[in-house]
């Protein structure tokens, strides 16, 4: 072992001890430090452990043992090894350990979890640059599993999958956000067709936290000031392999009641809601690092929620003595910001009273007049009629800023250019990485068998080799035979999955139907939609042009059918009423059986669409879409895109693994634009993907659609994952020399 890796591991395992040293507090749980010898524990203890690290999230194995211990729970649950556990008892747990399958396959699961844990061997133990301390990623939500519902949409997503490969890849990182009691919203549809939204109180018990405590007792507390009063927040552990997330948490008796419920639910409440959150999150996560010990080599702001964390590390500058320029360049030094809003609007916005009202007091204690804290916020700091943005302040305020694809990249540097009015267009400093998944966790227990049978080792240790997704180009693999029965068992799975959630909405809506066994074909072309109903994603674009849509439907010969699902935000009636245009399609009487939604869009609901969907369909209105991912998590299973040339999919799209759909123009009626689009829609799915799909040789394979297949498994697969992207972070912004 070379010396350099040596120290290493060596700080490798200081930086674990140090994150595990404050004593934690386990609910109803005697698990100890897994870095403890564990082959010698009982099995009972050791499956405990498991269950409070997300990593069985993305090991199906793991999964199958807790769903084998208690079907009924496991379902009701949504998937929580940790209600498993509170279920079964020791006394049946250890019973069914006398089965010596089951014991063997517990066994397996738990070494190999024992081992991925303890292994010094990983791809940042072997890169040439190593980080001494650990990166701080900073995100208001993270969507780690359907169990956890901290996340809304695609930016938790994002995090979640970033911090699952960080650990796979060994790179030391600690995620910050809230914990979100009440989470977000169960989507229930009135008969109407309107969205409603219920909150559920979520127990931590049953959740896969620990509280953070402190070395000689009690809770870690840290505080912020908002307003006039000071608020107090506790801290939630989340082991996620390798990686630790901390939840901050202001539901404490020693807050006044307003501010017990502050971090209550994802984006809830008012502008003082958002600006309270905010503080804690960006404020608040710096001062529970250091009351961590922890000095992080770099402060990552995965969108701007978070920028106020550079005001604290400002302020501390400050309290050392350092002058304003010295202070400012050593905050920035140490800062790295990803956007992901493609419009003005998008941004979070403060007034100056606003600001003053809430952080007056945190302020004063900077020494900064009122103007110079505006001005970070100003792109014009001489405007006073100016808001304050928190992007703008995270821009001036990093190292290093980037968008999360090519063309959002672009559309970034455009947007933000007045910021840097010394500098050529195309030198703004906002660069580009593109956004991938983590595709362990996407791809559903019945495509990680197909590959594992198909490779004979574990596939995903082949996720970045193009070499071998190149070999997809021809049989060697998997013959054509192979696929086409992978797609049919998905699109199977899909359209039973659609059959009993339906059961459950229409017995709250619509009363008895008789024809749920009639929903869906499994040998019908099946083209999914899911995503937030935001309204720039456009979900009733394809209706547009209704009878032309009911006639592809209602052919005898070639159908179509359409899945969909979505949430709107509580308070975007635009995107709610969207929703209830689809599901009026739902009802209508030539479209009934052929177009469905499905209720409370989670992660859970996305695996089974990304997985059964022939097509993933994105219509966003370009160049609105800074990314997207959702697409990416369809091609593992055989799925094809077919996509507006926007987000990640003019990078993804090369003219044979998927289709698109218009151009790079731009109109600025926007009726026009999505007549446009719709046209374009409805030619290349009536010229080419029904006919492709359609046309079957002597085995009844379509050839050609298979064709496509092994195009976008060959292409997309080994790019669009965060072992990619994550390691690009690591390479470009991560490892990059400081320089203050
Ligand atoms: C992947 C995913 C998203 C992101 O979808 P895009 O619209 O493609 O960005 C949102 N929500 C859930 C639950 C997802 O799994």
């Amino acid at each position: 072992m070379s010396i350099r890796m040596h120290c290493f591991l060596w700080n490798f395992r200081q930086f674990f001890r140090i994150l595990t040293h404050a004593k934690t507090v386990q609910p109803q749980s005697s698990a100890k430090a897994f870095v403890s010898n564990s082959s010698h524990q009982p099995f009972a203890e050791r499956l405990q452990i498991l269950a409070r690290n997300l990593w069985w999230t993305w090991n199906p194995q793991a999964q199958e043992i807790f769903r084998e211990l208690s079907p009924l729970t496991w379902e009701r649950s949504n998937h929580s090894a940790i209600d498993v556990l509170h279920e079964v008892s020791h006394t049946e747990l250890a019973a069914r350990l006398h089965d010596s399958d089951f014991q063997k396959k517990v066994h397996r699961v738990l070494e190999e979890f024992e081992s991925y844990m303890q292994t010094g061997d990983t791809w940042a133990s072997r890169h040439p640059q190593k980080l001494m301390q650990p990166v701080a990623y900073f995100s208001a939500e993270f969507g780690l599993h359907e169990s956890l519902p901290i996340y809304s949409g695609g930016l938790g997503v994002l995090s979640g999958d970033h911090t699952k490969s960080a650990s796979d890849l060994g790179i030391p990182f600690i995620g910050l956000s809230l914990f979100y009691r009440n989470g977000y919203f169960q989507q229930h549809l009135g008969p109407d067709g309107w969205q409603e939204e219920s909150y559920p109180l979520y127990d931590p018990v049953r959740l896969p936290l620990e509280l953070v405590t402190r070395e000689e007792g009690g809770r870690l507390l840290n505080s912020v000031e908002i307003g006039h009063s000071t608020v107090y927040f506790q801290a939630w552990r989340l082991r996620v392999g390798r990686a630790f997330i901390y939840l901050l948490d202001t539901n404490l008796p020693e807050n006044d009641r307003h501010f017990q419920g502050l971090t209550g639910h994802v984006y809830g409440g008012d502008v003082d809601t958002r600006i309270g959150q905010e503080i804690v999150l960006g404020i608040g996560g710096v001062r529970f690092l250091r009351s961590m010990g922890i000095e992080p080599s770099v402060f990552h702001m995965n969108e701007g929620h978070s920028a106020f964390l550079t005001l604290e590390l400002l302020r501390e500058q400050l309290k050392q003595g350092k002058n304003l320029e010295q202070a400012q360049k050593s905050v920035s030094a140490r800062c790295i910001f990803t956007t992901h809003t493609p419009v003005p609007a998008g941004h979070d916005r403060f007034s100056a009273e606003h600001l003053h009202d809430t952080l007056g007091r945190f302020w004063n204690d900077t020494g900064l007049t009122g103007e110079q804290l505006m001005s970070y916020g100003r792109i014009d700091p001489s405007d006073r009629q100016e808001m304050f943005t928190m992007t703008v302040m995270a821009l001036k305020m990093s190292r290093s800023a980037n968008g999360v694809s090519e063309l959002h990249g672009q559309v970034s540097r455009e947007m933000w250019k007045e910021l840097y009015p010394e500098k050529a267009l195309r030198d703004v400093p906002i660069g580009h990485i593109t956004n991938g998944i983590h595709t362990p966790s996407w791809a559903t227990a019945k495509a990680h068998e197909f590959w594992n049978k198909r490779i004979g080792v574990d596939w995903t240790a082949k996720l970045m080799d193009s070499q071998f997704w190149g070999k997809m180009e021809n049989g060697e693999i998997a013959t054509d035979g192979e696929l086409w029965a992978l797609r049919y068992a998905l699109r199977r799975d899909l359209v039973e999955f659609v059959r009993q959630r339906l059961r459950g909405q229409f017995a709250r809506t619509e009363g008895e139907h008789s024809s749920i066994d009639r929903t869906l074909s499994s040998d019908t072309l099946t083209i999914c939609f899911a995503r937030r109903f935001a309204t720039y994603k456009r979900a009733p674009l394809v209706f547009r042009k209704l009878d032309d849509i009911i006639s592809l439907v209602n052919d005898p010969n070639r159908p179509i059918q359409f899945v969909f699902a979505g949430k709107a935000h509580p308070r975007d009636h635009e995107g709610k009423r969207y929703m209830q245009s689809i599901i009026e399609m739902t009802r209508h009487p030539q479209l009934v059986g052929k177009v469905v939604f499905v209720e409370n869009y989670d992660m859970n609901v996305a695996r089974h669409l990304i997985s059964g969907a022939d097509v993933w369909l994105n219509t966003p209105r370009r160049p609105l879409e800074a990314s997207g991912t959702s697409g990416q998590k369809t091609v593992i299973h055989g799925g094809l895109n077919f996509s507006i040339m926007d987000g990640w999919w003019p990078e993804g799209y090369n003219g044979t693994n998927g289709w698109s759909i218009g151009d790079d123009t731009a109109e600025s009626d926007l009726g026009l634009q999505d007549d446009k689009d719709f046209d374009s829609l409805f030619r290349t799915l009536t010229e080419r993907v029904i006919p492709e799909f359609y046309d079957r040789n002597a085995q009844g394979i379509p050839e050609a659609w298979i064709k496509h297949i092994r195009s976008a498994m060959h292409s997309l697969v080994p790019v669009y994952n965060t072992d990619r992207m994550v390691a690009e972070y690591f390479n470009e912004y991560y490892s990059r020399p400081q320089h203050s």
